[in-house]
């Protein structure tokens, strides 16, 4: 099978050191979904890479994919956007790198899926512009967009047994079911009990037809529930092989 060679945008997933000199990277494509490429002398101080490949970068690659292989060839590397107010900050930095891990996790190589490069692109962007107190609420925006883009939107509005308008004080939620249970149908066996006003954070956040800073609320006082409402759901339908390791960090880091 021929090499060909693409030129796409990519978010830096991950990087790693590779001999001497070189990194293995994890990239988020544009084009073609997640790539693993060694960048050949990328560690050395003169490299054609400059300082492009570091974590959460938007770069523009040009690479020599052969479908044979797992490994692909970095040619050429270039910064379109880095985040430095992201590095200075250790509860952004921790969503961004979460935000990563999360893609990282709930994808297979080479699946393009360009909604989610742009809801992670998006993501990097907003968490270097939204207040302190949006930080947590924009991530949780990310989640849902994501599981969207991944075609697993979660039911926040109605009940997902008997289709009634999801409302009052307590409700609940079963990632098993993929959403919302009203007070007559939810069990503890089904679900998890959920504070009404949890739900319809969600749910508005859910319905943003496009990011904007103005709309991400604050962090409100139960976000405990929300975390797990989310992290079960993108759990149970990302497989066992996404749990979130940067989630458990930056639950012990994130604003009080
Ligand atoms: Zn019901």
């Amino acid at each position: 099978m021929p090499s060909r060679i693409i030129k796409t945008k990519a978010v830096v997933l991950r990087t790693r050191r590779l001999g001497e000199t070189s990194k293995l990277v994890t990239l988020y494509t544009e084009d073609e979904g997640k790539l693993k490429a060694t960048a050949k002398g990328a560690r050395k101080p003169k490299s054609k890479f400059g300082g492009a490949l570091e974590l959460m970068t938007e770069v523009q690659v040009v690479c020599y994919l052969r479908d044979e292989r797992e490994l692909q060839t970095l040619s050429d590397c270039d910064a379109l956007r880095a985040f430095p107010d992201l590095l200075k900050d250790l509860e952004r930095l921790s969503f961004g790198s979460a935000a990563c891990e999360l893609v990282d996790r709930l994808t297979v190589e080479r699946d393009p899926n360009r909604r989610l490069y742009r809801c992670l692109a998006g993501v990097l962007v907003g968490l270097e512009e939204v207040g302190r107190r949006q930080v947590e609420p924009l991530f949780w925006y990310f989640q849902l967009r994501a599981a969207e883009a991944l075609g697993y939107r979660p039911e926040l509005h109605h009940c997902t047994s008997c289709r009634t308008l999801l409302e009052g004080e307590w409700l609940w939620f079963s990632a098993a079911l993929g959403g919302g249970l009203c007070a007559r149908c939810g069990t503890a066996a089904a679900g998890i009990r959920v504070a009404g006003d949890s739900f319809r954070l969600l749910a508005g956040l859910q319905d943003l037809s496009a990011y904007q800073p103005e709309a991400i609320p604050t962090v409100p006082a139960r976000r405990g529930e929300i975390r797990s409402m989310l992290r079960s759901f993108l759990e149970y339908h990302g497989g066992q092989h996404s749990h979130l390791k940067s989630l458990d960090f930056l639950e012990s880091v994130a604003v009080k």
